[in-house]
């Protein structure tokens, strides 16, 4: 199994995870050109993607997902409530958020998340006893969210703010209230205190993601993670809004 990114932040996100013969993409918040593009560098050509699942209906995640299904007439997956949001298209496959389901060689399981969308998600992506699971877009840790990401092998988690930075920024009240709240986003505390409630042992790849370009820094998630979760902070990775992630390996053991 591998997966990579194209880009992560609040000017776009977008994953793919391949496996066998298959192929998806999660999430396209890209224009078509500069998907394309970004394709490229990773040696993908979009007739390749077998399918585009999304989390939920935030611009970030979904502003390149219809065009771009369309022109290359791929099926789009995302939950009831997304679906219904994702008024470009005119045909998505709608999931029930709390079941699994085949796509290709994959076992996707829908993660419900607390996030200010209709019916947000995010995903573990099974196939040969490898698990790779992301979470981005959630405001809070739930019981669920920890029983659906422990026993990774691979984990692409959301460091989207440092409290101080965001509390002493220029965003209205109104948004620092919003991206704090409940149903907002991980700042890099919750990220570490989530993953401190995971079994870790099998996990080869750890990456942070969805990281804010102004109330945060790679240099900032890489220290306070690698101190908390005492690991060697070079195995780390962190998704960038520009250069996105390089594919990655998940090995059998
Ligand atoms: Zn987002
Ligand atoms: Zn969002």
């Amino acid at each position: 199994m591998k997966f990579a990114s194209l880009g992560s932040g609040s000017k776009g996100n977008s994953t793919l995870v391949q496996h066998g013969d298959t192929l998806l993409m999660v999430d396209n918040g890209f224009s078509i050109k500069e998907t394309d593009k970004r394709l490229q560098r990773l040696g993908v050509v979009a007739t390749d993607i077998d399918a585009i699942l999304v989390t939920h209906e935030h611009s970030d995640h979904v502003c390149g997902v219809a065009r771009f299904a369309k022109r290359y007439d791929i099926p789009v997956w995302a939950s009831h409530g997304t679906s219904k949001m994702i008024k470009k298209l005119d045909s998505i496959n709608s999931f029930n958020s709390h079941q699994s389901f085949n796509v290709g060689d994959f076992i996707v399981e829908p993660i419900p998340v607390p996030h200010d969308a209709r019916e947000p998600t995010q995903f573990a992506f099974k196939s040969n006893e490898l698990k790779f699971a992301l979470m981005t877009d959630t405001g809070s840790v739930t019981q669920h969210m920890v029983d659906a990401l422990t026993d990774c092998d691979a984990l692409l988690l959301e460091c989207n703010y440092d409290r101080d930075m965001l509390l002493n920024s220029v965003y209205p009240e109104s948004l620092k209230r919003r991206v704090m709240g409940d149903w907002g986003h991980l700042d890099n505390q919750q990220a570490i205190g989530l993953l401190q409630r995971l079994n870790t042992d099998n996990l080869q790849h750890l990456v942070l993601a969805h990281v804010s370009e102004k109330n945060n820094s790679h240099d900032l998630v890489l220290d306070s993670v690698s101190a908390a979760i005492q690991c060697d902070r070079a195995w780390l990775q962190v998704i960038d809004q520009e250069q996105g992630l390089d594919w990655c390996s998940v090995k059998q053991n």
